[in-house]
């Protein structure tokens, strides 16, 4: 335990390698040596923009969230955890004390330390302190990468599990193939969806998703020029309806509605395509502000929800689900990087593709002094 290499982010598009103090951990904390950390839309979004919303980076910050790693030392008041075990990181250690945090939605709690979130550390160095109890053994049969993609499943569970309730023989359409999309179409599926509509404007995306969890996929028409989105939108909406057999309301209609792009036509589309007194989850970050068809959404009695990274249960679930089979993550890692080539990982998830053309789904960046290929 000697060095504690980190990449990190100064400025907009100014990333470094530097050495950083191997973190102090208090007694109910453990140090995880980390050893694979996928790369995720926000960590490029704070490398390209430098902000996201009122998150602004003011001073220098490691990046990464999605995290595994094997623990290398253990606080005295920890009790289910030793040096040595594989482990997932939930990367957002909150205070316990809160309105938020007592009632059980700690994803709210206005005091969460969260990776890579200025002003706080992300996990893409070799350590990373954190509580114990939001630090999940992984069982032996999965690997540190699954681990890794714990994060994502993790959000999307929150969406599909837990905000929106979904339950066995339902429906959904999930707006946006990229991985948290793909994840929720996952999601539904382990829970006995009968329907799984996957809804992106990338063929390519759309086939991965047929071949990974959607039961029917659908490519929008382009806008016309000139066409005010809401009509577009309206447009899109009745001829996903017609193509796909779906109907306002009874068992053809779609129960759930999710979605994962943030694009604003998309969310105008799937407040449209909802059943009549179905639910909207909001989940992708994107426009800022839409326009939403609001008289329509009132006399169907449309439930909207939002759901934000993932609370109570949601990590154990995702375990849970990975460790039985019911859902595998291994096909969603399409790219390997050692911690040298961080800032390669980081510009191919930027561009969507490789060097070679290969599109990503999720970069996976191995801690430093672990080989990309040690899964
Ligand atoms: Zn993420
Ligand atoms: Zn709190």
């Amino acid at each position: 335990m000697t060095d504690n290499p980190s990449f990190i982010l100064r400025g907009i598009n100014d990333v470094v390698f530097e050495q950083r103090p191997i973190p102090e951990i208090s007694d109910d904390e453990v140090l995880v040596e980390v050893k694979k950390t996928g790369i995720c839309g926000s960590d490029v979004h704070y490398m390209v923009a430098g902000r996201i919303g009122q998150f602004i980076v003011e001073k220098p910050m490691v990046l990464g969230h999605e995290s595994s790693g094997i623990i290398a030392k253990v606080g005295p008041a920890v009790k289910d955890l030793k040096v040595g075990d594989r482990v997932a990181m939930e990367p957002g250690a909150t205070c316990r004390k809160c309105d938020a945090c007592k009632s059980g939605r700690y994803q709210l709690c206005p005091d969460i330390i969260f990776a890579a979130t200025p002003p706080y550390d992300g996990t893409l160095a070799r350590y990373y302190r954190i509580p114990a109890d939001i630090t999940y053994k992984l069982p032996d049969h999965l690997t540190l990468e699954d681990g890794a993609m714990m994060e994502p499943l993790s959000v999307a569970i929150h969406a599909v599990a837990n905000v929106a309730d979904f339950h066995a023989n339902r429906s959904i359409v999930v707006f946006g193939a990229g991985p948290v999309g793909l994840l929720c179409m996952a999601v539904a599926k382990a829970l006995g969806a009968s329907r799984v509509v996957a809804v992106d404007i990338v063929q390519n995306r759309l086939d991965f998703a047929k071949n990974f969890a959607a039961t029917d996929v659908y490519l929008p028409p382009p806008m016309e020029k000139d066409e005010l989105r809401i009509r577009y939108s309206e447009r899109n909406a009745k001829k996903l309806m017609t193509d796909l057999g779906i109907e306002e309301r009874g068992p053809k209609g779609i129960d759930l509605v999710i979605d994962a792009s943030g694009a604003e036509v998309s969310i105008q589309t799937g407040v449209l395509v909802a059943k009549i007194g179905g639910t909207f989850v909001q989940l992708g970050m994107g426009s800022p502000e839409v326009t939403l068809p609001i008289t329509t959404m009132l006399t169907k009695e449309l439930i909207w929800k939002s759901s934000f990274r993932y609370g109570p249960g949601d990590y154990p679930l995702a375990i849970a689900l990975v460790s039985q089979g019911k859902i595998d993550l291994k096909p969603l890692v399409t790219h390997r990087y050692s911690f040298d080539q961080a800032v390669e990982a980081f510009q191919t998830t930027r561009q969507g593709k490789s060097t070679d053309g290969k599109g990503v789904i999720k970069a996976i960046i191995s801690g430093p002094d672990v080989s990309p290929n040690a899964l």
